[in-house]
């Protein structure tokens, strides 16, 4: 059993992933307060995510905010994989149309990349990594999958990234149009940290 602590530093500047990690957290009933890079001006970011896969990519976020701060460290890696795409974007999914982090492009290059493609082939899923290195250095790594379809025009002001342009099975709302509390409930990182939770409760 590990033991969550007061406070722990997330792995990102994007506010929306810490929100709903945040989120998570409290509806399992952990208090712990969720930071991120934006709460330590000093850290230099020089992480470069060049790793094969989502696990990866965790594990060099999580590890470099853990080795520079001293402090616990979780971070998400996260996104899309588009069947007919062979499973891109993939670990590109935040850089997609080529500048970080630029939803809108993001999501507009998936559109237009699948707009040819027919109904019964537009299956999709979302995976999320999430890794834990506690304060004592031992690490922990979860995965969780949202599958569902991609439609061929957004819906929905929620959540953020490719949310408007994605329906998950057994839904008609896009994620953007899905309360957070439902987000949560059946989210790849939802799930993941559901897994994570477990894990550490022991
Ligand atoms: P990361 O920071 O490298 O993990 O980037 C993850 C990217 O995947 C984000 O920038 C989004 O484009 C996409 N993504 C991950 N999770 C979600 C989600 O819950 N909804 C919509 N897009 C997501």
């Amino acid at each position: 059993m590990t033991a969550w602590p007061p406070q722990v530093v997330l792995a990102t500047r994007n506010l929306k992933k810490q929100k709903e990690l945040q989120r998570i957290l409290s509806s399992h009933g952990i208090d712990t307060v969720v930071q991120t890079l934006a709460d330590y001006p000093d850290y230099i970011d020089d992480v470069v995510e060049d790793a094969a896969d989502f696990e990866g990519n965790a594990l060099l976020k999580a590890r470099a905010v853990h080795r520079a701060l001293g402090v616990a460290a979780i971070a998400d890696d996260s996104g899309l994989c588009v069947d007919a795409l062979n499973g891109m974007p993939g670990i590109l999914s935040a850089r997609w149309a080529g500048r970080h982090g630029d939803d809108t492009a993001n999501l507009q290059l998936v559109l237009n990349q699948c707009k040819d493609i027919p109904a019964e082939r537009r299956g999709a899923q979302f995976v999320a990594v999430v890794v834990y290195v506690a304060h004592d250095g031992r690490e922990f790594t979860t995965r969780g999958e949202m599958r569902g379809h991609l439609i061929d025009a957004p819906r929905g002001d929620r959540g953020f990234g490719y949310d408007p342009i994605f329906v998950a099975d057994g839904e008609t709302a896009t994620n953007a149009e899905l309360t957070p509390e439902r987000k949560d409930e059946l989210s790849h990182r939802g799930k993941a940290l559901a897994h994570l939770i477990s894990l550490l409760a022991g």
